[in-house]
């Protein structure tokens, strides 16, 4: 009879444990096929997002994987102008990549899998190198439809968590954690020197999100070249983030038609 494994010991007894003792790490199998509209949606805000100007060659967005929590998708480390369905890869929460297939993983997926362990009603992660927010100066929302500001951003220190020699990278899940610290229940947070991630509730909002805080960043520099600024209160805020979660369609169905 042949150890059938992990239950061999029960039948075989050494030989079934030695045979746990050498078997190597099971691969993860990817889960259920995700959603076809998902997938679509996923490689629409990739194409959106540099028609809009808020990612260029770098840059990435994902989704939480609708048949299993546990896992996202996002694409192979490529320009996001670019990505294909068939780009899309599988991940686990702590960046391990499910069924590769020799493609290549963005090196900063740790900012993805970290955000969405720590904060299980985001659904979308968008990261971006975009030159309105990189200084490292708070954003704070100076027209309606950046609300989801919220009264300030937070700003992510690299330094605090990794010294000061680093490439500025979130290269792994213990930087990912550092970063998800900070962004706490917010819904953007700002990378010194680096750029910004932008978290939602589903893509279309991800996206519109990530969009109006590239544009606050210019109205907000504008402004305060112009002289002081009124900026939102903490309850105009809220109020203006609500309304632009009922208005997110309609940037996205004129988005959507702009790119290919
Ligand atoms: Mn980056």
């Amino acid at each position: 009879q042949v150890c059938p494994g992990v239950w061999g010991c029960l039948c075989c007894g050494l030989t079934g444990l030695v045979g746990i003792a050498v078997r190597p790490a099971r691969a993860a199998e990817p889960a259920s096929a995700p959603a076809p509209a998902l997938v679509a949606d996923l490689v629409a805000a990739n194409h959106i997002l540099f028609d809009q100007g808020v990612v260029d060659g770098f840059g990435h967005v994902s989704v939480r994987h609708d048949k299993d929590p546990s896992r996202f998708l996002l694409s192979r480390s490529m320009a996001p102008a670019l990505v294909q369905a068939g780009d899309i890869m599988e991940f686990e929460l702590d960046g391990a990549p499910v069924g590769a297939a020799g493609r290549m993983p963005y090196l900063e997926r740790f900012i993805h899998g970290a955000i969405y362990r720590a904060r299980p009603d985001v659904m979308s992660v968008i990261h971006s190198h975009s030159t309105g927010v990189a200084g490292g100066a708070a954003l704070r929302p100076v027209f309606h439809l950046a609300g989801f500001l919220g009264p300030e951003t937070p700003v992510f220190e690299i330094r605090d968590v990794a010294g000061p020699a680093t490439d500025l990278l979130v290269r792994s899940d213990a930087l990912g954690d550092a970063l998800a610290r900070t962004l706490g229940g917010h819904a953007v947070v700002l990378m010194r020197g680096h750029g910004s991630t932008t978290v939602g509730t589903d893509v279309r909002q991800t996206v519109f999100r990530a969009v109006y805080a590239e544009v606050n960043a210019r109205l907000q520099s504008d402004a305060q070249r112009l002289g002081p600024v009124t900026f939102l209160t903490t309850e105009e805020a809220a109020a203006a983030a609500q309304t632009g979660n009922g208005l997110v369609g309609r940037a996205w169905e004129l988005w959507r038609i702009r790119t290919p």
